[in-house]
């Protein structure tokens, strides 16, 4: 098996399944109660607490816990817009993940006006369309800081500056789910007061995700009961996925640089064989980091492309994991023609994939385009 789809979601830490079995079966305590069980588990909670702020380069009280990345992203959206009496104006960007987007148009919806800043045919924003942009009622901007279908970085530092001085009271939320373990995070550098981030993109189970709250800043919860994560977010804790986030953020920031050259390495051996091997195949955008590649194979659909993968057990995707079926709004917005938009495949890298990955995938690209294409 050959999966180079880990921008979806990637395998858990075998440490971080290892944590949560163990708080699963023995240290199963709630960590609200008061007994030495419950001790123990809010012990483990804020051990998974300190690891994960770690790893964003905060303090642990800065970090709530959620049920997933896109539980976070609709947690900041709706609490920084509904913050009374403050303007109504959001801007975000026309390449954010649906967990965005739709939250966003959530707020149209209760009156708020939006400006979707749009990417040039790289995959870029540039600061100077932030600085046009910033009106005087914005109350949030909300974007992302690595695509998850081409692989660009956003220019989060010169936005945070930027947001800070034309709109001082406006919040800045940032989807770092892509970004998360790959690169740094850097809250005060970035002038960022919300991040999301989600587990199962760096190693932990699915249905666990965090939400960076600059100290200072006060939101309202979106899920109100019990009061816990001091009332961001009520709900018994799910303290075997946080333990193994808590874990899988320990091991994945120990090893982020020789896990970031790893993937670099990787990404170099694709880029070559597809040019050798495919001279006629484009790779979307310019991304910036090697995680990620979307390359389009004109004159092979990507779905019928992708089951011809998938007959040789190698597994990547067409656009992003989340909009099955539909042509991609990243592509779209960038502008590409028609025959890029069908025939685009995301590659996503991690440390674990091998040169036998990318050779499995090579040869089943040869296989399946010499098909698609009619040529002997
Ligand atoms: N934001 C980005 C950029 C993502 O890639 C994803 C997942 O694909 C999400 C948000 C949503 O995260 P989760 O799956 O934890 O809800």
């Amino acid at each position: 098996m050959h999966y180079l789809d880990h921008a979806a979601t990637t395998a858990v830490l075998p440490e971080a399944a290892a944590l949560a079995c163990r708080v699963m079966t023995e240290q199963f305590g709630n960590p609200s109660s008061v007994h030495k069980m419950g001790i123990e588990a809010s012990g483990i909670l804020e051990t998974a607490r300190r690891r994960t702020a770690a790893l964003l380069g905060c303090t642990p009280a800065e970090i709530t816990f959620t049920s997933c990345g896109t539980e976070a992203t609709n947690t900041a959206i709706a609490g920084a817009c509904r913050r009374r009496g403050r303007g109504r104006h959001i801007i975000t960007t026309a390449i954010e993940h649906a967990a965005t987007l739709n939250t966003v148009r959530r707020m149209e919806q209760e009156g708020f006006a939006v400006t979707y800043l749009e990417p040039d045919s790289s995959g870029h924003i540039s600061a100077e369309q932030l600085r046009a942009a910033v009106r005087p009622d914005t109350v949030l901007l909300t974007c992302m800081l690595a695509n998850n279908e081409v692989g660009t970085l956003l220019p989060v530092k010169e936005f945070g500056k930027i947001l800070r001085k034309k709109a001082p009271e406006a919040l800045f939320h940032i989807d770092a789910v892509q970004g998360l373990a790959r690169i740094p995070i850097r809250p005060k550098q970035w002038n960022a007061d919300l991040i999301s981030v989600s587990g199962h993109k760096i190693g932990a189970p699915k249905g666990i995700g965090a939400l960076y709250i600059r100290k200072g800043v006060h939101i309202a919860p979106l899920i109100v009961g019990g009061g816990q994560e001091r009332g961001m977010r009520s709900g018994t804790e799910a303290l075997p996925n946080i333990a193994a986030f808590g874990e899988a953020c320990r091991l994945r920031g120990e090893q982020m640089e020789e896990n970031y050259a790893a993937v670099e390495a990787l990404c170099a051996y694709l880029e070559e064989g597809l040019a050798e091997r495919f001279p006629w195949a484009v790779v979307n955008g310019a991304p910036d980091i090697p995680h990620v590649r979307n390359v389009s194979f004109p004159g092979c659909k990507s779905e019928v492309l992708l089951r011809v993968l998938e007959m040789h057990e190698v597994y990547v995707s067409s656009g992003s994991a989340c909009a099955r079926g539909h042509a991609s709004h990243v592509l779209a917005a960038m502008k590409l023609d028609p025959a890029r938009l069908d025939s685009a495949l995301r590659i996503s890298l991690a440390p674990s994939n091998t040169k036998a990955d990318i050779d499995a995938l090579l040869d089943a690209l040869e296989e399946g385009t010499r098909r698609l294409r009619g040529t002997p």
